[in-house]
């Protein structure tokens, strides 16, 4: 279904157009199911309210052990494992995100007369057993409100991005996201400063006028040393989301030059420098955030491991070979993650080991290298090839939509209380 809305937002109409998902009307079917007997309910995350038990999803629950506390038996938790497989595409269930509710009708001691699955607040899969013991499944998809609301900040002295970012209300789940979206263009040691401001653009969807949760960031800014960084999110043609800059270019590099967010710089990459170990002048052939033993190190990008082994400088170290001409190292590694061998494909972001001071390290930290065609180079400031720029069609659309949420942001710079409804 599509619908288009006009917002008005100081005196300027903004046409957002959106696809929201159809809603399915419910009818609500209960059938008292039939069974021999319940389960107890002695498991401590259950609660019962009324005539519903709740179950929240924990790790190591499935859902023929919730569905045998609930006292089915293996021939209907069969039959409502396959339904939902094949009704609501559901195939496993997530701790401490999924829950389940169990209706009881007629009353606490009655039968489960409806089971509802919800896979996050955005879905509701109903199931209900007819008088021939056949289970019908309804799923729905929730109609959410989103808005998009501003947040600016400003950098303090002896401030970090982070402090600033909470003072200016951004909430820490899309704070992380921004870090994750700057560590392609800024280093967070050399490139904040004093006075320099910033600005976030995030969805928060609403349902029933309560806010659910926060969505996607959908612009983010930030005056850097090296000039201002800029990026919105962007949905193609083909429906894929992507950053991009103002122009059009991709924001999201085939490397971070930060693999680990929020990691201060403790050493920089120079073709000169005294050891602290060694004592005597070598290069320094990367740069050392630091961090925690334990702390997990992403892959800076996509690609496929190389080397995964011990040596007396580098302690455990792993390197990744990715497209192109560039190959990534990590070393003084504590461990190594699991399945992470030689020949394994990782992609961006996954975890590869945790951060340690094994070699020849004088405390915790992340030692990164990019090599650049067999050449050692500075992550910090060598230019990075982008994964995706956008084709001349799309560029097009997206210059248009971009001047579109500009237009739309000046307002909320002005009154930050407004927001874009979507
Ligand atoms: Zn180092």
């Amino acid at each position: 279904m599509e619908k288009a809305k006009n917002f008005i937002l100081s005196h300027k109409v903004i046409r957002v157009v959106l696809w929201t998902a159809g809603v399915l009307a419910v009818a609500a079917v209960v059938i008292s199911l039939v069974f021999s007997g319940r389960g107890d309910r002695t498991q401590t995350d259950t609660k019962v309210a009324d005539n519903t038990v709740v179950v929240n999803v924990a790790s190591g629950d499935t859902l023929s052990k919730i569905l045998a506390a609930q006292g089915f038996n293996g021939t209907d938790i069969n039959k409502i494992a396959e339904i939902l497989k094949t009704k609501a595409g559901i195939t496993g269930l997530r701790a401490d995100r999924d829950k389940i509710e169990f209706a009881h009708d007629g009353g606490p001691d009655s039968p489960v007369s409806k089971i509802t699955v919800l896979p996050g607040p955005w879905r509701r899969v109903e199931l209900t057993c007819d008088d021939g013991g056949v289970w019908n499944c309804n799923a729905i998809d929730i109609e959410r409100d989103t808005r998009l609301v501003y947040r600016q900040g400003e950098i303090l002295d002896g401030d970090s991005f982070y402090l600033a970012g909470m003072r200016a209300d951004i909430p820490a789940g899309i704070l992380a996201d921004v870090y994750d979206l700057l560590a392609f263009e800024m280093d967070f040691e050399r490139d904040v400063r004093a006075g320099q401001k910033f600005s976030v653009v995030y969805e928060e969807n609403y349902s029933d006028n309560k806010k659910i949760d926060n969505g996607s960031v959908i612009v983010v800014s930030f005056d850097a040393l090296r000039g201002n960084v800029k990026m919105y999110r962007y949905r193609k043609n083909d429906k894929s989301v992507g950053y991009y800059d103002p122009n059009g270019n991709g924001a999201i590099k085939s490397l971070k030059r930060t693999p680990i967010n929020n990691a201060k710089v403790t050493s920089s990459f120079s073709t000169r420098r005294k050891h602290p170990v060694l004592g005597f002048t070598r290069a320094h052939k990367g740069v050392d955030f630091r961090a925690s033993t334990g702390t997990p190190i992403p892959a800076a990008g996509s690609g496929r491991v190389v080397a995964r082994g011990f040596n007396r400088g580098h302690g455990n170290f792993v390197k990744i070979r990715h497209n192109g001409s560039f190959e990534t190292l990590y070393a003084h590694m504590s461990k190594f993650a699991k399945n992470v061998n030689v020949g394994t494909a990782v992609r961006q972001g996954q975890t590869i080991g945790y951060v340690g001071s094994t070699g020849l390290s004088t405390g915790p930290h992340l030692h990164y290298e990019i090599i650049k065609d067999g050449k050692h180079v500075n992550p910090l400031t060598v230019k990075l090839p982008a994964i995706d720029n956008l084709d001349a069609a799309n560029k097009k659309k997206f210059i248009e939509y971009r001047e579109n949420l500009d237009k739309a942001i000046e307002g909320l710079v002005k009154n930050p209380k407004l927001f874009i409804q979507m």
